[in-house]
């Protein structure tokens, strides 16, 4: 290994001097090959450009065409393409995420409507395309940025009723899902009048006069397990908005206003287009920390990993030449592993001792969930050794936000209440998980709760939701 990185190192053009850290992480390069002496590199890439961080902005005009190819005399000999491990920290309100991620050339080939950015990074500064949201009105509202909204489909059908899923889904109408600030079985139950401060809000924003709108509270497939608090369904259905109002919330994300003297929050999304969320898995253990310098390694290992496996190699082919997109196994392995990113994510267990986790995401290769999950479940199921004697443990508990539902931070660091001019309701105190999924019987239910047997057993979950917490969809936003 120290060999091999001193090769790397001396293979390196030399343009290294004065290179921050990040720098240095950027140029950390693999299965750099042995080129001969006197060798000419055909590369249709420019590898110069592989070897200059910097000139990795002008990627647009790289057109891929096939692997870089050495050729030496009579012989030509495809090289394995570069690509290397760049630092890649994440802001999520003020709390900063230090992260790693590929960069590859290979993530070029995406179709432009494929190539979007991590749709969980970054800000969403609202903007009303429609013209509808009154400049001032009756109850106002946050205006400033805030961190992007992007919901998993679990998460608006987890436990949703079978035949208004069913709907939800298939349905064309004008209809917009609601998740308040905290929502789960107890809010909707201690705030009776809640779904109406919704319509009035939403009546008094627009200036559309929204006459036929109507709010459906979440109707639950099975019961709550005993003592949940944020069991799901999580969504208001509404429906019979104007298609401005509509453009307005699906734009604007997220609302925090007072309403009679109380704090809301409302989260919207569109729950008939969501797209596939980039969140693949969560791993924990002792070799989560937030030295970059770990992280990259443990990236490292996990692409290589995946480059070398033919469940996943076949796995990337399948799902990419379904979707018409690259040409042969080896491109669309490195397409893959192209956007993949570790993100350490603070967290606290149940004592209150510090238990975080690197969250891997990755640009999905299909929006088709069925097939989608056929890539997760390679990439979660397989095993990844770090420097030959360290594994990597995956949590199979997921990392979700009690009040905002997001899964990209832990409850106590939800930002969403450190926006500039908060209006809505604050965190809670305490420590809070997301309830168990869907209503299915918990291992905590089984451990320990006398008195009440859970009932709720999810039967009926099936079909409304994908039942693994990251297998996801997401709002895109793009
Ligand atoms: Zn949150």
């Amino acid at each position: 290994m120290a060999s091999k990185k001193m090769r790397d190192e001396d293979s390196r053009p030399n343009t290294t001097k004065g290179r921050s850290e990040e720098d240095m992480l950027s140029e950390r390069r693999r299965k750099v090959p042995d080129i001969p002496k006197g060798a000419t590199v055909i590369s249709p890439s420019k590898t110069d450009k592989k070897d200059n961080p910097q000139a990795t902005h002008s990627r647009g005009k790289y057109v891929p065409c096939q692997p870089p190819t050495i050729r030496e005399g009579e012989k030509v000999e495809t090289i394995p393409v570069v690509w290397k491990v760049v630092v890649n920290d994440t802001q999520e309100g003020g709390v900063a995420h230090p992260g790693v991620r590929v960069e590859s050339t290979y993530d070029a080939i995406y179709p432009p409507e494929r190539k979007l950015s991590n749709p969980h990074w970054g800000y969403r500064t609202p903007i009303d395309p429609s013209g509808i949201i009154k400049n001032n009105p009756t109850i106002p509202f946050t205006k400033a940025p805030m961190p992007r909204y992007v919901l998993s489909d679990a998460t608006i059908y987890g436990n949703m009723d079978g035949n208004i899923a069913k709907y939800v889904r298939n349905t064309n109408e004008s209809l917009v899902a609601a998740i308040p600030f905290g929502a789960g079985n107890e809010l909707y139950e201690n705030d009776p009048r809640l779904l109406r401060t919704v319509e009035t809000f939403l009546k008094s924003i627009s200036r559309n006069e929204e006459r036929s709108l109507t709010i459906s509270p979440p109707a639950a497939e099975g019961k709550p397990p005993y003592r949940a608090r944020f069991a799901k369904p999580f969504a208001m259905m509404i429906q019979g908005m104007s298609t401005g109002l509509k453009t307005a919330l699906l734009e604007f994300q997220t609302f925090a206003f007072r309403y009679n003297e109380t704090p809301y929050a409302l989260f919207f999304v569109d729950p008939a287009a969501l797209t596939v969320s980039w969140i693949i898995c969560n791993f924990r253990g002792g070799l989560v920390t937030d030295d970059r310098e770990g992280m990259s390694r443990a990236l490292e290992a996990i692409v290589q990993r995946l480059l070398d496996l033919p469940m996943a190699r076949g796995t990337a082919n399948e799902l990419l030449r379904e979707e018409g997109i690259g040409r042969d196994a080896e491109e669309r392995i490195h397409m893959a592993i192209s956007s993949l990113s570790l993100t350490f994510i603070n967290r606290r267990d149940t004592h209150g001792n510090h238990d975080p986790v690197w969250q891997l995401q990755g640009r999905p290769m299909t929006y088709d969930l069925t097939r989608h999950r056929k890539w997760l479940r390679v990439v979660r199921q397989t095993t990844y050794i770090i420097g030959g004697t360290a594994r990597l443990e995956t949590e199979k508990k997921m990392v979700a936000c009690v009040w905002c539902k997001l899964e990209t931070h832990a409850s106590e660091n939800c930002p969403f209440p450190d926006t500039r001019d908060w209006k809505g309701p604050p965190r809670g105190e305490g420590f809070h998980e997301p309830e168990p999924r869907d209503a299915r019987q918990s291992p905590k239910a089984k451990e320990g709760k006398r008195g009440k047997k859970d009932k709720t057993k999810s039967k009926g979950s099936k079909g409304t939701a994908g039942d693994e917490g990251h297998e996801t969809k997401s709002v895109d936003d793009h």
